[in-house]
């Protein structure tokens, strides 16, 4: 933590030495600097230094709230077609930003380019989702008695927030910025405070795309902003996505303040690999699941079920795993203690008994020796009851259970007290259709390692990876972001 002091020579010090300039608050279409006190965001690619935020205050929050309050009637008196067309101007801008986009992603992230990218493409999607809103809810009109009308319309709650985790800072955002923006409510975006770069430029091409001043404020901080959204009596609904723990408890605070809110937690996915797997697809996948953005992903294989004798397929996905080069196509994981966190649930996995057929650990990266990183690691004999088969590693670590038959596979799926993504691979339509029958996660994958629903389908898990009602994004998202009024007209002749 730096003090922001003006005066302090150490202050001059590292804004000389940072990559950007220091971010403030977004309040009212104006950068309004926020508490004193300042936290700094260095890149996991390297350890290089890029910029730091505010460790903003309820009383920064309460000025958000009051912005956003005030462009809320402006804003939801427009039609949702006038909305909508910042949105096409909007979805323009991300295309033709893309690259630099990818660029700050990346740096702050520690993914790779390639999938930073990715991540832009998404958020492109989930904006023209967004865009197509005057068709999906052109709302409903009946004679219900002669004479008697019955309409719905779908009405906007007023202002709510969006509060995002580390590991997508631009597609995250995305999953709820343009449907609650359209669909006429007024934000306070709060976003990780590990990746505060990508939300700031969300923010500056909202602007340029037309949104009016106070319907998209940022506040930048840490726990201390959540849970002064979380009281605050004016903030009607929040979505919240990071780890189970604190999106338990985001949930409760929210909830007992009345608001509406969902609120998507961690998860540890199983994918079951079955004898008759295609070998090739299968491995290729499995490891592409388990290491793609460094394992940092709440859709990632961490556990593979390998059902009776698949040892040919646990070969090649050894192999494929060892194609994925830290600093080339596998990126760093966010910070040095979520590296210190990965090799240790590794080390303490082998001394338990697991038998370690690649080896990530004690990982660097030539010329970026102060970056995170963790090479790709596949361990074999792990058993139910070791940590690192419970808990959410959240790196690129791919554990190995040996079971006997597909019954066994889906009773350890059904055991894990997540429930966001479940995967098996087979060439036996019976065999998938049990699994996706008897699977107890929000999104099963049929040989696709990391089944997120494209949109119009909504993304959304089960059980512990998920607290509240419906998906965060698709048609179901329409629902959250909007309270429906029921009008019954009758005109006397
Ligand atoms: P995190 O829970 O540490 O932080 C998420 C957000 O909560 C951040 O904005 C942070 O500032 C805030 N926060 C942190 N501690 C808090 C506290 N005690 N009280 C209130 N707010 C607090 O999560 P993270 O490490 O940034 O992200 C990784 C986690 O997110 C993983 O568990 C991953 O599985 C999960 N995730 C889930 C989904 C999903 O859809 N289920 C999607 C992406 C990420």
């Amino acid at each position: 933590m730096a003090d922001k002091d003006p005066t302090a020579t150490q202050h001059f010090v590292y804004i000389e030495a940072m990559k950007y300039a220091p971010l403030e608050n977004i309040i009212n279409g104006s950068s309004v600097p926020g508490s004193l006190q300042t936290l700094e965001v260095t890149s996991p690619v390297n350890g290089e230094l890029l910029s730091s935020i505010p460790l903003s205050t309820a009383a920064e929050v309460d000025v958000s709230v009051d912005a956003a309050a005030s462009a809320f009637p402006e804003w939801a008196a427009l039609t949702l077609r006038q909305r909508c067309d910042i949105f096409y101007r909007y979805r323009q801008l991300l295309q033709e930003n893309l690259d630099e986009l990818a660029r700050v992603c990346h740096e702050e992230n520690g993914k790779t380019i390639n999938e930073s990218k990715a991540e832009v493409l998404k958020a492109i999607e989930l904006t023209e989702l967004a865009c197509s809103l005057p068709n999906l809810v052109s709302g409903e009109v009946l004679e219900v008695s002669p004479g008697f009308d019955c309409s719905i319309q779908q009405s906007p709650l007023g202002v709510v927030s969006c509060i995002t985790p580390f590991n997508f800072p631009i597609m995250v955002p995305h999953w709820t910025i343009p449907m609650a923006l359209a669909l006429g409510n007024t934000m306070i975006f709060k976003p990780s405070e590990q990746v505060p770069l990508s939300g700031d430029r969300i923010a500056s091409l909202l602007t340029e795309a037309g949104l009016p001043d106070g319907v998209f404020n940022v506040v930048h901080g840490d726990r201390t902003v959540v849970e002064s959204i979380c009281d605050h009596p004016q903030v009607q609904a929040i979505t919240f996505v990071g780890s189970t723990p604190v999106a338990k408890a985001v949930y409760a605070r929210a909830t007992s303040s009345y608001k509406r809110a969902l609120a998507m937690g961690g998860a540890k996915n199983h994918l079951i690999v079955m004898p008759d797997a295609d070998v090739s697809h299968t491995a290729a996948n499995v490891a592409a699941s388990a290491c793609g953005c460094a394992g940092q992903r709440c859709m990632a294989a961490a556990t593979m079920v390998a059902v009776g004798d698949v040892n040919h397929i646990v070969s090649r996905v050894v192999e494929e795993s060892r194609n994925l080069v830290p600093g080339q196509n596998l990126g760093a994981v966010i910070s040095a203690s979520a590296k210190e966190r990965i090799e240790g649930y590794i080390t303490e996995a082998e001394e338990q008994g697991a038998t370690v057929l690649l080896d990530g650990r004690g990982t660097s990266v030539e010329g970026c020796e102060q970056g995170t990183y963790v090479g790709p690691t596949v361990l074999d004999n792990v058993t139910p009851d070791m940590s690192i088969a419970r808990a959410e590693v959240f790196g690129p670590v791919l554990s190995i259970i040996r079971t006997e038959d597909l019954e066994k596979a889906i009773e350890l799926e059904n055991a894990s007290p997540y429930g966001n993504a479940a995967v098996v691979y087979t060439q036996d339509g019976q065999v998938a259709r049990q699994f996706a029958d008897q699977a107890s996660a929000g999104m099963i994958g049929v040989n696709v390692g990391v089944p997120v629903p494209r949109e119009p389908f909504g993304f959304g898990g089960w059980n512990d990876s998920r607290f509240g009602v419906g998906d965060i994004t698709g048609r179901g998202s329409i629902q959250f972001w909007t309270q429906s009024k029921k009008v019954t007209s009758h005109w006397v002749q």
